[in-house]
């Protein structure tokens, strides 16, 4: 048990140490030297040795560094490291920033796409200003890239973008001629940079490096969210942190999470901007019905956290179920009716952490959809094995065993079962890592079908002989990503633990 705590203790201060170092633009190799050092020390505790090897990979890089070493050299040195940390589940360093990159000509952008990749961002290349739009309301990227062609073709719904990413303050950066009066243009748009050929990639990732830096910074000063006027994520913690430290004088306190039933359907049918709409009219609900000193929080997009002060579990689940009806009995923009699903917990330890108060009030409330949506669920332990069932099919020439072995994920709220590909499967959720060739036989039958029958539920990751046309089809198609042969099974690993972090 002692060795187990040492483990810990250790794991979470290399997380850190990684995350200051990888925060920097340039280091003195001393710092580099230490790192390796401690990687060593590490490596003597029992369960760690692998870390011995990375020490001595890591020492023989930093030879060849210069003084001081740059950021591509940091994420050298820690990279074995963050994808031995990711392979153990722990999301926080092994989670890696998300880039959207507009463009018609997805493979004239291929050598850019690497280039981010081995810079540690996650791609996603929609070829219309529409399609960012769309995919924006599931995955938060961290940036986003626009050619400015896209951006004069598509006026309207750049403008669209351009309000969502000021309230999120997510930087736009605009892909252009060299020409001033396009420069100018972009810019009197929204843009907050804009890029001509004649700036390199290297250049490219350093102003992109300092926009995202500024937008983190200033999003982390602002707490409320501007659609529906409730605190955003960023007040969570320290909002928990205040309820938790008073706790043991004013008794515990609860925590919800609640989440719009079939709200995709509202957007589908109604639009997005409808949708919104009634987002803010939920949200003014909810609020009507806590007391003062509750809190509500816009959690996910469509999903929001209360923390309310409550006696006990039955108290709890009054207050919940109240909030439930007034919100179904509402009658919302245009006469439309929405309902939610709520889970919630009670916090009466006072060592609980948010992480583990949000995971259960999530089991909860994924019990609430599961058993038919519109109602409430408190969390008890006997749900905590309830995860959904899922699976990852692989079909690989042979070379399954390698990847399937290398392969560990985890996700809260999905239990993944790691196998070859034989024939679609059953589960609610599906990754299927195959050859380009099997997508795309018979004009993309496989695809086509899936995607009809299941939806969102079945996803595809793409094993390709080389970056062509037909490849960019598949993207076009809704692939989620790709690999290219020869296969790295290391690498198409850690691929797919990035596939399943940014699952939401
Ligand atoms: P379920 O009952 O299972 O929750 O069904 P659902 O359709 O609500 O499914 P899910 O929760 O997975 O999807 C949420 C949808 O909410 C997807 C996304 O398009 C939409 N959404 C998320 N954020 C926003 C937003 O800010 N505005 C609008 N209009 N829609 C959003
Ligand atoms: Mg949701
Ligand atoms: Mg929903």
């Amino acid at each position: 048990m002692k060795r187990r705590t040492e483990q810990e203790r250790y794991i979470a201060q290399t997380i850190s140490m990684v995350e200051r170092l990888l925060r920097r633009e340039e280091v003195p190799l001393q710092e580099l030297d230490a790192f390796s050092n401690w990687l060593r020390r590490g490596g003597k505790i029992e369960g760690l040795e692998v870390l011995t090897s990375f020490a001595d990979t890591a020492a023989s890089q930093i030879r060849n560094y210069p003084d001081p070493a740059k950021l591509t050299h940091i994420e050298e040195v820690s990279s074995s490291f963050i994808s031995f940390i990711s392979s153990r589940g722990k999301r926080s360093v092994a989670r890696k920033e998300l880039l959207f990159h507009v463009t018609g000509d997805f493979l004239g952008n291929i050598s850019w796409k690497r280039f981010l990749e081995a810079n540690r961002y996650v791609t996603r290349f929609p070829e219309s200003v529409q399609q960012a739009l769309e995919i924006g309301y599931d995955l938060h990227a961290k940036a986003i890239i626009i050619e400015d062609s896209m951006r004069s073709e598509e006026r309207e719904n750049f403008e669209k973008l351009l309000k969502r990413s000021e309230s999120s303050w997510t930087p736009i950066i605009v892909l252009g001629p060299a020409s001033p009066h396009r420069r100018m243009q972009a810019y009197e748009a929204g843009a907050d940079d804009y890029w001509d050929e004649s700036v390199s990639f290297d250049e490219r990732l350093l102003r992109l490096r300092r926009l995202i830096r500024k937008s983190d910074f200033v999003s982390k000063t602002v707490l409320v969210d501007e659609l529906t006027g409730a605190y955003n994520r960023k007040y969570l913690n320290g909002a928990f942190e205040r309820r938790r430290s008073r706790a043991g004088q004013e008794g515990v306190f609860g925590l919800a999470i609640f989440d719009l039933d079939h709200f995709k359907r509202i957007n589908d049918t109604f639009g997005h901007p409808v949708g919104d709409v009634i987002l803010s009219e939920v949200a003014a609900v909810i609020k009507d019905v806590i007391r003062p000193e509750d809190e509500l929080i816009r959690y996910g997009g469509e999903e929001f956290m209360v923390l309310f002060s409550c006696e006990h579990q039955l108290a709890s689940f009054r207050m919940m179920e109240r909030i439930r009806e007034r919100v179904s009995n509402h009658s919302f923009d245009r006469g439309l009716r929405v309902t939610v699903s709520i889970g919630f917990t009670i916090i009466s330890a006072p060592d609980m952490t948010l992480s583990v108060a949000s995971t259960q009030a999530d089991e909860a409330l994924y019990k609430a959809k599961r058993t038919g949506r519109d109602r409430v669920i408190g969390f008890d332990h006997s749900l905590t094995s309830e995860k959904i069932k899922a699976a990852i099919s692989l079909s690989l020439e042979g070379e399954e065993e390698s990847v399937i072995e290398l392969l560990h994920v985890e996700h809260v709220r999905y239990d993944f079962e790691i196998r070859k590909y034989v024939r679609p499967g059953i589960e609610s959720l599906e990754l299927l890592v195959l050859p380009l060739g099997a997508i795309a036989a018979d004009d993309f039958r496989l695809l086509d079908w899936l995607k009809h029958e299941r939806g969102r539920e079945t996803q595809f990751m793409a094993i390709a002989e080389s970056e062509d046309e037909l490849l960019a089809e598949a993207i076009h198609r809704g692939v989620v990503d790709y690999t290219v042969l020869p296969l790295d099974p290391e690498s198409l690993a850690e691929r797919i633990r990035q596939w399943v972090i940014h699952l939401a």
